[in-house]
């Protein structure tokens, strides 16, 4: 059987970095679905598109082609074949995939989409819907959390590193509008599924985390 571990989480739960580093120490893949809403995000914001009008942004879900490539730095995430990696982090991006996120045209299309990269390659999957809809079945699944205040805090301190000015308030808001956007959303909104581990890493730092999420893969992959 494919090893496939299943990641789900609210907005700077610090899943990406957790996920990579958890994905690297088992010698797996580490697929980063927000990343593709994200390339989606940026091309409606790129075209002009209304981000609020639901046919037209699902016109261009199946209109364009958003695929990952893996090298040494981790994912590229492209979109009809040009790297957008480097363009998708900004919040007003993460606002617009947020937004296209509500669609379940989109979602169809992205589960249907990241369920063919994960049949055939071992990967740790995290994104929102991920243990519900995209790899139900999978052995592992988990739920990683923290206080809002703490995830934004983590934003913070990286958006700082990267020369960014955002003011922390700002980071707060951004966050908790996020996670209501996410959170009530009427096609698979986000929340922990029965059969998931749910790790609080509030108290915990990034070591301690990427720990714990091994320690999980391991009691339930060999359960
Ligand atoms: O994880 P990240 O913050 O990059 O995700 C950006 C946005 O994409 C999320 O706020 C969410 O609305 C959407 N998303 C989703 N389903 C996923 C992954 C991300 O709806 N599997």
């Amino acid at each position: 059987m494919i090893l496939n571990i299943a990641m789900d989480g609210p907005v700077g739960a610090g899943k990406s970095s957790i996920a990579d580093a958890a994905a690297r120490a088992l010698g797996i893949l580490h697929l980063d679905t927000g990343a593709m809403y994200r390339a989606l995000g940026l091309t409606a914001l790129e075209r002009g598109i209304d981000l609020q009008d639901e046919a037209a942004v699902t016109t261009l879900m199946r209109a364009i082609d958003v695929t990952v490539a893996h090298d040494a730095n981790g994912q590229r995430t492209l979109v009809d074949g040009r790297d957008v990696t480097g363009l998708i982090r900004t919040p007003e991006v993460s606002m617009a995939a947020s937004a296209v996120g509500r669609y379940a045209g989109v979602r169809r299309e992205m589960v249907a989409l990241q369920q063919r990269l994960a049949a055939t390659t071992p990967m740790l999957v995290d994104g929102r819907d991920i243990c519900l809809r995209v790899l139900p079945d999978a052995p592992v699944k988990i739920y990683l959390t923290a206080s809002a205040e703490a995830r934004a805090r983590r934003r913070y301190l990286e958006m700082v590193e990267k020369g960014d000015t955002t003011p922390f308030e700002t980071v707060l808001v951004d966050v908790i509008a996020r996670d209501k956007q996410d959170m009530n959303r009427e096609v698979d909104p986000l929340r922990p599924t029965e059969d998931a581990v749910i790790l609080d890493t509030t108290e915990m730092d990034f070591d301690q985390s990427v720990q714990a999420v091994l320690r999980i893969v391991k009691e339930k992959y060999h359960e």
